[in-house]
């Protein structure tokens, strides 16, 4: 295995997700799985803080959203009608010398491969680029040969549109609205890579903003998502030099778009990349359903006394992007340490409470006393390894923003130290206070 200082600065970050407990290779001890990884104890944590901080500015803070969470499995014909069978498709090319497949628009992947089999003199030949859909298939029925082929679904979106009369009849909502939901999604990527950024099975979390079929409606509300959504993010910490915005050229555009717009992160492997993407798919979705499925899907405008098919502003982001981007962006090196300076909001433990020695019972006994009441209110871990330096170390690799110490001074008034992570200071705080100063800073 390299040292720490020989590693690249992405292969720093993997190695601390590893060793940290953010992320492992998915079924590791059976030699993996392409293209899947599974969340440790500190990785779900941090990627629950980020569905969740989604679906409090998404869902929780806004009268005109509401949420769905519909099924993975559904009936094929739904991708017939939103034209996956048809169109989910990535160009793919072959190196006829080694067979590795390609997409053919990864043109770096591509050059660097030539350049292995050169190295080599080896002869390199490309087969021509054809069509490969991304859907995963599976089958469902417990008789062999009367088994329905399904497809794990290869984006989120389709189970919000087909109950876009369902959300109509059992809410109050007006258009223009919105249904958010939260989910896997599974692709048979050609190339899985660059850690979890380009996976198979993944989670999406994205909003379905219905609006009149209008282009100056839909121009205004997709210019005020696209700005929300970047927002968002950088509440969350994420600094803003490292976004962009990208307008997808006409054909690069899904099947579906009217137009594309991506979020972009500066990233350490290969520069800007997409996580989220801000859509306008006009009337395609509730159209093609309402053909194939010969359901009446029209909305009713009370105000204007009409009927029609609503158009439709997306935000469809990566949750597991998401995560990575933030995992990178927070990551930093100082002198004696490495530290995740992540936002408070999004750290996956907030607390952490120390007795100051750990073989002396008065102070873990008071620590333990300190550390169940904090538990109550605020996301808290006990830690007594080592001694006092080693923990800080430790907690500043996972970015947990406040450690309580508990020494002998807590036993004669009781209060305790606080050390901020970010720039070490400590102050102290009366015990019966901790809760409520922890709050404030969480809100
Ligand atoms: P790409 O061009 O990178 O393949 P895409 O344009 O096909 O992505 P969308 O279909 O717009 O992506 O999906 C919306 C979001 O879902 C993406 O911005 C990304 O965050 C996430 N996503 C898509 N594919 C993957 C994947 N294979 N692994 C992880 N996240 C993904």
């Amino acid at each position: 295995m390299k040292g720490a200082s020989e590693l690249t600065p992405m292969g720093k970050i993997v190695s601390l997700a590893k060793r940290r407990g953010f992320l492992f290779p998915g079924s590791e001890i059976y030699g993996g799985l392409a293209g899947t990884w599974d969340y440790g104890p500190m990785g779900v944590e941090l990627k629950n803080n980020i569905k969740q901080e989604f679906w409090r500015a998404i869902v929780y803070s806004r009268d005109d959203t509401v949420g769905l969470d519909a099924a993975i499995l559904m009936n094929p014909k739904v991708w017939e009608a939103s034209g996956h069978t048809e169109a989910f498709t990535d160009p793919l090319v072959e190196c006829k010398t080694c067979h590795e497949r390609f997409r053919a628009d990864h043109e770096d992947e591509i050059r660097a491969h030539e350049s292995e089999h050169k190295k080599k003199k080896e002869k390199i030949e490309w087969t021509e680029p054809r069509k490969f859909n991304l859907l995963v298939e599976a089958s469902l029925g417990s008789v062999e040969d009367e088994k329905t082929k399904v497809y794990l679904r290869g984006e989120i979106t389709q189970g919000v549109h087909v109950n876009f009369k369902n959300v109509l009849n059992s809410t109050r909502v007006k258009i223009p609205f919105g249904i958010a939901q939260i989910g896997k999604a599974f692709r048979n990527e050609i190339t899985p890579g660059n850690f979890t950024f380009r996976s198979r099975e993944f989670e999406q979390m994205e909003l379905q903003w219905y609006v009149k079929p209008d282009e100056g409606e839909s121009l205004k509300w997709f210019d005020y998502w696209k700005e929300e959504r970047r927002r968002w993010y950088i509440s969350l910490g994420m600094r803003k030099e490292k976004l962009r915005f990208r307008e997808h050229a006409s054909d690069e555009r899904a099947h579906y778009a009217r137009a594309a717009w991506d979020i972009e992160y500066d990233s350490p492997f290969g520069g800007w990349k997409e996580f989220e993407g801000i859509h306008n798919r006009g009337d395609w979705d509730i159209t093609q359903h309402a053909k194939h499925s010969g359901e009446d899907l029209t909305y009713f405008d009370e105000e204007t006394k009409s009927r029609y098919i609503p158009w439709v502003v997306e935000t469809s982001g990566g949750v597991d992007r998401a995560a990575l981007f933030f995992l990178i962006d927070s990551y930093r090196e100082e002198e004696d340490r490495t530290v995740l300076k992540f936002h408070p909001k999004i750290a996956p433990i907030k607390v952490a409470v120390f007795p100051l020695l750990a073989n002396k019972e008065v102070l873990v006994s008071k620590a333990r006393e300190i550390y169940k009441e904090l538990k109550l209110s605020v996301i808290t871990m006990w830690d007594d390894r080592g001694n006092i330096g080693k923990r800080y170390y430790a907690q500043d690799e996972i970015g947990t923003p406040w450690c309580v110490t508990i020494d002998f001074q807590t036993l004669e008034d009781e209060t305790v130290t606080v050390r901020d992570r970010d720039t070490m200071a400590q102050e102290r705080i009366a015990v019966k206070e901790l809760s409520e100063y922890f709050k404030t800073k969480l809100l």
